[in-house]
């Protein structure tokens, strides 16, 4: 087993590995899978394999300058979508305690807590007072 590991490890010496855009990579992969599976259609299976080929590319691949510049871009348009996505999972966690309000003036997401009425509010980033109405 050592002797595998070994092996393994030489032969990925000097090679990129994984990162973020190659797990998103797979996730794509088998997504399109699970549509392949219902569809059946050639431009899905052709599709499909290119992200895989991709995936495997990047992975042994010896240019690591280039796939890191590959994974920092990817990172610029992920990092966005998965903050808004998180911030909605702690919404619907918390709906039942807090109220979330963004600050209008460095658009900071404040964390309130669910008091009825219309308050003023200071946002701890910038300092700026605002008015939040709270309904429900
Ligand atoms: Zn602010």
């Amino acid at each position: 087993m050592d002797d595998f590991r070994n092996k393994l490890a030489r032969f990925m010496y000097g090679r990129y590995g994984t990162d973020q855009l190659n797990t998103a990579l797979l996730v794509m992969y088998f997504l399109l899978l699970i549509i392949n599976v219902f569809t059946r259609l050639i431009i899905i299976d052709i599709l499909m394999w290119s992200v895989f080929i991709w995936t495997v590319f990047r992975t042994f691949s010896r240019n690591i300058y280039k796939r890191q510049k590959e994974n920092r871009i990817f990172l610029n348009y992920w990092n966005p979508v998965k903050s808004e996505i998180l911030l909605s999972a702690r919404r619907l966690r918390e709906i039942q305690t807090h109220r979330f309000r963004r600050c209008p003036q460095c658009k900071t997401v404040l964390r309130l807590p669910r008091r009825t009425g219309k308050h003023l509010v200071r946002c701890p980033r910038c300092q700026n007072r605002f008015h939040v109405r709270i309904i429900i």
